[in-house]
């Protein structure tokens, strides 16, 4: 766009005054006389500023912000991993080795289980391979 000269300027705020004044609107004065919207907002903010929309007031309500994440939980203790174990009940009187399936229900071994291990001795042989080093030294 080519630039107004102070005369046109001039006259252009003394018309764009008397419009607003009558009650006309920027846009109306825009359109009438083959300016842009902006054009028009912009010279009635730095000539006019009487008739310039005052800024938006301030906000009231807090912006949003946001959220922060929970801190992620302390890792367990040995200790506390272990007393959830033991949470799930004493050891099993039964030996746990799968011994086959009647229908849905699942049988078990049965036999009597070794201290403190989920199955009976031959199964425990089986299922720990170590468990014969650990009869050794016991
Ligand atoms: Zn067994």
């Amino acid at each position: 766009m080519a630039a107004r000269s102070p005369a046109e300027l001039a006259d252009i705020v003394a018309l764009l005054r008397e419009h607003l004044s009558a009650g006309g609107t920027r846009g109306e004065f825009a359109r009438h006389h083959g300016l842009t919207p902006s054009t028009v907002h912009g010279i009635t903010r730095r000539n006019l500023p009487e008739f310039h929309c005052p800024p938006p007031p301030p906000r009231t309500s807090p912006r949003r912000r946001h959220r922060k994440r929970p801190p992620a939980p302390e890792p367990l203790s040995i200790a506390q991993i272990q007393a959830m174990q033991r949470r799930d009940g004493p050891p099993p009187l039964f030996c746990q080795w799968p011994a086959g399936k009647q229908g849905r229900t699942w049988l078990f071994c049965e036999s009597a289980c070794e201290p403190g291990q989920p199955y009976c001795l031959d199964h425990c042989r089986i299922s720990f391979p170590r468990f014969r080093d650990v009869e050794a030294i016991a």
